[in-house]
């Protein structure tokens, strides 16, 4: 099936050809675990996690490579000053460093799970490959690209690499000569970036390291162009991020590689959008204001709905989050696991049709390889629902295919529905059930609905069928 991806290299939507055949290799930026992350955060990695499973399901062995930055990443990354992002937030939960990282990704990991992003097959942390940083560094040295800003750091000249800047089209002028930030006036051009930052003098850093230049860190940028190329090789397939991380941070990647390894270093490179606020503001951590996946959890929403309203997209559009958006969210993908309920209760006996099978499928998975089109997918999804022409047997085994592909688990859900609807409730529920369908017959709503209120409180949902009522336990 043809693959296509919006490479921000050359601003074209291009059909994927992979480095090696039947193989993908892609590295994603990972998170810097200093807070908890945010759902803008999780949006990004669900895009991620679409991408594998599209390649998956269009039978690629898939290498995925997620780093978890855990050191050297400072406040303002545009210039490489302010604070240590990990020393502060250690400072802020007055713990080390190591165990704010080890909390953090404990607890990005278990987000990660609940929206059932698939694990990267390698998921490197930063302060386990500071010998392949130093070694990077030490490649540009020799090949002259850096300079050493004295009691400040090693920095990398990127007047000397023609190409810095091409990811978002621009010059050197274009990028942040004009901005009006302040930068190091110690370095040669206001692009210029560190490689390794020295430890400041007196000052005994918990995350510190011997170097040929001196103690201190590597520059955050160093270590995706390190990993990277340790685990994918000199070149791969696929970098992917966040919308903010084109201009600097794969700029900066990409001046630092290309050196060593040839150009491209990278085939694709896939952006993914935003997601802001009502007023268009980034959801970022540094605000000290963002939303977690805990507070979707515990405002009592599955964390599938929130999966579905981010497939609902499309990632190279920014998505503007609000609980109104998630309660539409959450009704249309409960409304789907319903009707899957239904169809497993019809399903058995009947015999799957391999030619609706294998329409329905091609025509979904054709939408999602085609650069991600999640919300085209999930319309033929509705479509199958509705489609008269296809028995329940086929439809099952479509979302068994479905669940693979977009990660929705509405089979896993549907199963929990049927379990807590085959559980009887006591006698005095039905009885309250009973008595709110006469009042129905009666016309008598106020009643009605006090007494579906009262079932309610008691932990019971009555559902109104063709059949009659039926009586559903409330998930705990
Ligand atoms: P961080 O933990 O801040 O290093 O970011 C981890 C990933 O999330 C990176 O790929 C960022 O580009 C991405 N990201 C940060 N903020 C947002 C946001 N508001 N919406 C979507 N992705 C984001
Ligand atoms: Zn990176």
């Amino acid at each position: 099936m043809t693959i296509r991806l919006f490479n921000t290299m050359s601003r074209k939507l291009e059909e994927f050809k992979p480095l090696q055949p039947g193989k993908v290799g892609f590295y994603s930026c990972g998170p810097t675990v200093y807070h908890y992350a945010h759902i803008g955060n999780l949006r990004t990695m669900i895009h991620n996690d679409i991408l594998k499973r599209m390649f998956l399901e269009n039978g690629f062995d898939v290498h995925h490579v997620m780093n978890i930055t855990d050191v050297g990443h400072l406040t303002n990354d545009d210039d490489d000053t302010g604070e240590d992002k990990m020393e502060k937030g250690a400072a802020r939960d007055n713990k080390s460093v190591w165990d704010i990282a080890k909390f953090y990704k404990d607890e990005f990991l278990r987000d990660y799970d609940d929206l059932n992003i698939m694990r990267p097959t390698d998921m490197p942390h930063a302060t386990d490959y500071i010998a392949e940083q130093i070694e990077l560094v030490q490649k540009l040295e020799k090949l002259g690209y850096t300079y050493e800003i004295p009691g400040d750091g090693i920095y990398y000249d990127t007047s000397k690499f023609a190409a810095y800047g091409a990811l978002t089209g621009g010059a050197l002028s274009g990028n942040r000569a004009g901005a009006r930030v302040e930068f190091n006036s110690e370095k040669r051009n206001p692009t210029d970036f560190a490689l390794w930052k020295f430890s400041p003098v007196g000052v005994r850093r918990q995350m510190e390291w011997d170097s040929p230049w001196g103690v201190g860190f590597p520059g955050w940028h160093a270590e995706c162009s390190a990993m990277g190329m340790k685990l994918l090789g000199d070149h791969f397939d696929i970098h992917t991020g966040g919308e903010d991380l084109s201009r600097v941070h794969h700029a900066n990647e990409i001046a630092q590689s290309e050196p060593i390894t040839g150009a491209p270093w990278v085939r694709y490179w896939v952006h993914f959008s935003f997601l802001v606020d009502k007023s268009g503001e980034k959801m970022s951590k540094s605000s000290g204001e963002f939303l977690g996946l805990e507070s979707v959890r515990r405002r009592g929403y599955d964390p599938m709905a929130y999966r579905y309203m981010i497939l609902l997209g499309h990632f190279q559009t920014q998505l503007a989050f609000s609980w109104d958006a998630m309660d539409a969210a959450a009704a249309g993908y409960k409304n789907i696991v319903r009707r899957v309920a239904d169809l497993m209760a019809d399903a058995p006996g009947g015999q799957r049709s391999d030619d609706a099978y294998n329409a329905w499928h091609d025509r979904i998975l054709a939408a999602v390889s085609d650069n991600m089109k999640t919300a085209e997918a999930l319309v033929a999804v509705q479509e199958l629902l509705r489609a008269t022409d296809v028995n329940a047997a086929t439809k099952i085994a479509l979302f068994e295919f479905i669940d693979r592909l977009l990660g929705l688990q509405f089979i896993d859900r549907a199963n929990r529905l049927r379990a807590l609807e085959n559980v009887a409730a006591p006698s005095e529920i039905q009885e309250l059930a009973a008595r709110r369908a006469t009042a129905k017959a009666d016309r008598d709503w106020a009643t009605a609905d006090n007494l579906r209120a009262e079932i309610d409180a008691a932990g019971w949902t009555v559902v109104d069928t063709r059949d009659g009522w039926k009586l559903v336990k409330k998930a705990e």
